[in-house]
């Protein structure tokens, strides 16, 4: 008997910005795996089972939930924000690439939720509203020298960043170098937004320019946008600024 596999996307922390679909799939399994702090967040009912993990063993925690749906079991992978951003949902579609014939019977699927970058951008005003890219800064899965021909031909090109896994104790000059580098295309004046834990009671925002930005405004759980040189902050007496982008642009930036 084959049983079921669903990854779930639980949103950057608000309970309100998990959706009914991802409220539903938790309630439909009965097995959970996903990184501690993400499944006590669940709060599950007693007769649902928790497999806790080091949220760095994602490949072994995919296969031991694919052994687990083949075995006929109704089973949950919860991953912060989106499922298939920089999480589980793509570990797993690796993991039934490389298994056995049988990982592909399962019935898998796949439940969206909101990213960080959507929820730091409504918290900062509209700075996605035009062309934006995602870049991971973190050089675990891939070599250092393509996350700076990224920067460079997305910079380049015009596209807002938003920067996921922007810093951490174990790759503390990622982030530093990647202003520098951002720093020799585009303007000074360039908003920079930092977006930390947003949808919980530790949230932090800050908006920087790009000339003053630095790396210890942020930490790992900050998602950090970069505007575009078409970027504009519009200042408010006694309320945070509002950063956005236009929705037509004129010549990329150069
Ligand atoms: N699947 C997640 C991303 C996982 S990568 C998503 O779709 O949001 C982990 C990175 O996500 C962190 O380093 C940080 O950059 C970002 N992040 C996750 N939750 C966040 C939150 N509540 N506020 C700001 N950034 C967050």
């Amino acid at each position: 008997m084959t049983g079921n596999l669903t990854v779930i996307g639980l949103g950057p922390g608000n309970p309100d910005q998990t959706t009914p679909e991802a409220r539903a799939a938790i309630e439909a399994a009965s097995e959970f795996f996903g990184y501690g702090p993400y499944l006590d967040r669940l709060a599950l009912a007693p007769d649902k089972k928790r497999h806790a993990s080091d949220n760095r063993e994602e490949l072994a925690r995919a296969r031991a939930a694919l052994e687990m749906a083949a075995s006929g079991r109704s089973v949950a992978v919860v991953s912060g924000g989106d499922a298939g951003v920089f999480a589980m949902a793509a570990a797993i579609c690796e993991a039934i690439e490389q298994g056995p014939a049988t990982w592909r019977e399962i019935d898998f699927s796949v439940v969206p939720g909101i990213t960080a970058m959507l929820a730091v951008a409504a918290r900062a005003g509209a700075p996605l509203g035009h062309d934006f890219c995602a870049i991971s800064l973190s050089d675990n899965l891939k070599p250092w020298e393509v996350i700076e021909a990224r920067l460079r031909a997305a910079s380049g090109a015009g596209f807002v960043l938003a920067f996921y896994n922007p810093i951490s104790r174990a790759r503390p000059w990622q982030l530093g170098r990647a202003f520098e580098i951002l720093r020799e295309t585009l303007p000074e004046a360039t908003p920079v937004i930092f977006g930390r834990a947003v949808g919980r009671t530790d949230e932090r925002m800050a908006v920087a320019t790009l000339g003053d930005a630095r790396p210890d405004q942020a930490d790992m759980a900050t998602c950090v946008i970069v505007g575009s040189a078409e970027t504009r902050v519009i200042v408010r007496k006694g309320r945070a600024p509002l950063v956005y982008s236009p929705r037509s642009t004129g010549r990329p930036a150069r």
